[in-house]
């Protein structure tokens, strides 16, 4: 599994371990998620679905996006669902959008002190800066694009790059990609074995998203739980086989965790 490179500090990525859940557990400490949505409801309503299925308890889908006919959704409006001291992880970025209503929920996301996962519009918002004056260090979760709008066009590889990020931002970063490069604040850098490029499509990356942040519910490490949620995401692909589109990943899920006891 992996790539061997010439770095004591660079990694592979292997199977992560995700014991079931046992008698004495219930929704709560199976993980609580929050996913902040805007107007673009499709893209949060696929992250929130990907942790369900990456199997938190808990999945709040708060703001603009409708849980259409999946009741085990909770919905809830605004942002009020950041007061609740149970939220072990929020997810903000996936169908945010861009507007002044965008940004007073990244303000309120950034403000509420938790494990924060951060991805698509809300990595057009935010900055080095603001990320690196956080408590808790944060995931972002960036292509290629999102990564040079938000860190600019830092020289060297991939690896290079995600490293300065990491750095720069005191965060995790995950540089997606055929190979996905994660990097941590404190100089360690994991790469993932190449995903099916199959992955190409639209949607992917929410799931990815809704994964991490529901490995960051349960897992302290934000590198850790970065990695498991890579790794997840390759494997489900791999299951979902050819011309997979992105809601067929959110079945994969379940099969390849189930096989992470
Ligand atoms: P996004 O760009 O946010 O939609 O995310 C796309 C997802 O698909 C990320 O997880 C990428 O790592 C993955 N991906 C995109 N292109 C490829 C590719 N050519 N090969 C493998 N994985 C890819
Ligand atoms: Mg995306």
């Amino acid at each position: 599994i992996g790539v061997a490179v010439a770095s004591s500090e660079l990694t592979a990525i292997g199977r992560p371990s995700l014991p079931a859940p046992g008698a004495e557990d219930h929704k709560y400490t199976r993980g609580m998620v929050a996913v902040l949505s805007g107007a673009m409801g499709g893209a949060a309503l696929l992250a929130a679905t990907a942790a369900q299925r990456t199997g938190a308890g808990y999945v709040v889908l708060a703001g603009g996006a409708s849980a259409g006919g999946l009741h085990a959704l909770v919905h809830r409006q605004g942002t009020e669902v950041l007061g609740d001291a149970r939220v072990d992880a929020v997810l903000c970025g996936p169908g945010l959008g861009r507007g002044a209503a965008a940004e007073r929920t990244l303000v309120a996301a950034l403000a509420c002190g938790r494990p924060l996962v951060l991805d698509a519009d809300a990595l057009r918002l935010a900055s080095p800066a603001v990320l690196r004056g956080l408590a808790v260090p944060a995931i972002v979760t960036p292509h290629g694009g999102e990564f040079e709008h938000l860190f600019g066009a830092l020289p060297g590889s991939r690896i290079d790059r995600a490293r300065a990020a990491a750095a720069m931002a005191q965060c995790v970063v995950v540089l997606k990609g055929a190979d996905t490069v994660i990097a941590a604040p404190d100089g360690r850098v994991a790469i993932a074995d190449p995903a099916p490029a199959w992955l190409a499509t639209a949607g992917t990356g929410d799931v990815l998203a809704g994964l991490v942040a529901a490995m960051r519910a349960r897992i302290d490490d934000p590198f850790a739980a970065a990695q498991a949620a890579v790794w997840l995401h390759g494997a489900a692909a791999e299951a979902a086989g050819a011309v997979l589109v992105a809601d067929d990943l959110l079945d994969m899920i379940r099969k390849v965790v189930s096989a992470c006891q």
